[in-house]
C-alpha cells in the first residue's frame, strides 16, 4: 500500500479557501444563509479555477488511478461518485452509515481527510462543519452541488416562497437536479485521471440515463392521482413536489430535528379537514412521534417516506422507486 501522502495531489493551495475569501472575518455558520449565493458563486469560480489550472502536473496520473480518493459529505453524492469514479478509486462518506447528515459534526481525522482527498463533493450551506473544513483545508478538487442547481427558498410550512424563508438543500429528491452534479463530478474526475476520460464519460452517461428514466417513472407514476398534497414531518420533499405537480405541507422544518409545537400540529390537522388527505409521511431515521400525533388528530395513516439523506439498504434509484410506490398508494394514483 502507498503511503497516504503519495495519493495526495501535490498542487499547492493556489487559491484561498472559498468561504474565507467571501467572508474573511465572519463565521460560515453565522453567515451561510443570507450570503449563500455570493458564497457559492465564489466557490464555483474557484472550483473551476482549481479544475482548469488543475493538478495535472503534480497530481495523480493514470498510474495512480487506483489511489484516487473521493470524499463525499452525504449519501446521494456518494451514489453519483460511486457510479462515475474509476474502478479502484475509493469513495468515502463523511456522514456515517445510517446517520442523518443535517448538522453533522466532523472529527479531527475527518477534517484531515478533507485536506488529503483528491476530490471532495459536498453541498455548501447544508453541513456547516463541512463548509468550515473545506474552507480551512482547500482540497485540490471540489464539487459544490449548491453551485450547480438553484436552491429554492422554503417557508415554514414547506411551501416555496419568494421572500423570507430559508434555502432548501434537498435538491437530490428531484432526479433531474442530480444531472448537473453528475456532470461536474465527471469533469473533476477527468481532470484528476485524464487517462480514464472515456470511461468516466461512459459511466456519467449511464447514471444520467438512469436518472432520466427514474424521472420518467415519477412523471408517469404521479400523472393521475386523486390527491396532490403530501403532508410530511420534515420539509425534504419540496423539489420532488415541484417537479411532479404535488404540494408539500410540512409540519416541521427543513431540519428533521426541528420540533413543531403542539399548536403547529393542531393547525396542520385542522387545515387537512375535508381535503381527503390520508397519510402523513415521516422518515425512519426520525422519531415517529410527531407523525403519530398528527395522524391521531387528523385521522391519518403514518407512513415512511425516505428522504435519502442517510445510507440505507438499496441505492438511490431503488430507494426513489420505493418512495414512488409509497406516494402512488397514498395519493391514490392510477
Ligand atoms: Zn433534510
Amino acid at each position: 500500500m502507498p503511503e497516504p501522502d503519495t495519493a495526495t495531489p501535490t498542487c499547492p493551495p493556489r487559491v484561498p479557501a472559498p468561504h474565507t475569501t467571501a467572508h474573511p472575518t465572519s463565521s460560515p455558520r453565522a453567515t451561510r444563509r443570507p450570503h449563500r449565493h455570493a458564497i457559492t458563486a465564489v466557490a464555483a469560480t474557484l472550483a473551476l479555477v482549481a479544475g482548469a489550472t488543475g493538478c495535472t502536473s503534480g497530481g495523480p496520473t493514470s498510474d495512480d488511478r487506483d489511489k484516487v480518493q473521493v470524499l463525499v459529505s452525504f449519501y446521494p453524492l456518494q451514489f453519483l461518485a460511486e457510479r462515475i469514479a474509476p474502478a479502484g478509486a475509493t469513495v468515502a462518506t463523511l456522514t456515517p452509515p445510517g446517520a442523518e447528515p443535517h448538522d453533522l459534526e466532523l472529527s479531527p481525522a475527518q477534517v484531515a481527510d478533507i485536506g488529503r482527498a483528491n476530490l471532495v463533493i459536498y453541498l455548501s450551506g447544508f453541513q456547516p462543519s463541512v463548509d468550515e473544513a473545506i474552507a480551512a483545508r482547500a482540497p485540490a478538487h471540489v464539487v459544490d452541488a449548491a453551485t450547480l442547481t438553484h436552491l429554492e427558498s422554503l417557508a415554514a410550512d414547506g411551501a416555496s416562497t419568494e421572500s423570507g424563508g430559508v434555502p432548501d438543500p434537498h435538491f437530490w429528491l428531484d432526479p433531474l437536479r442530480m444531472e448537473p452534479v453528475a456532470d461536474a463530478i465527471a469533469s473533476q474526475l477527468t481532470a484528476i485521471v485524464p487517462d480514464d476520460a472515456a470511461g468516466i464519460a461512459e459511466r456519467r452517461d449511464a447514471v444520467v440515463g438512469d436518472l432520466a428514466a427514474l424521472g420518467t417513472r415519477f412523471t408517469d407514476g404521479l400523472a393521475t392521482c386523486q390527491l396532490t398534497t403530501i403532508v410530511v414531518t420534515h420539509a425534504a420533499f419540496g423539489y420532488l413536489a415541484r417537479r411532479y405537480g404535488l404540494t408539500q405541507l410540512s409540519v416541521g422544518g427543513i431540519d428533521p430535528d426541528s420540533e413543531p409545537s403542539p399548536a403547529r400540529i393542531r393547525e396542520v390537522a385542522a387545515s387537512l379537514e375535508g381535503t381527503g388527505v390520508t397519510t402523513v409521511f415521516f422518515e425512519s431515521q426520525a422519531s415517529p412521534d410527531i407523525a403519530r400525533t398528527l395522524a391521531d388528530q387528523a385521522g391519518l395513516t403514518a407512513e415512511v417516506l425516505d428522504p435519502l439523506e442517510a445510507s440505507a439498504p438499496g441505492d438511490y434509484l431503488t430507494r426513489m422507486d420505493t418512495d414512488l410506490a409509497t406516494l402512488r398508494g397514498a395519493l391514490e394514483c392510477t
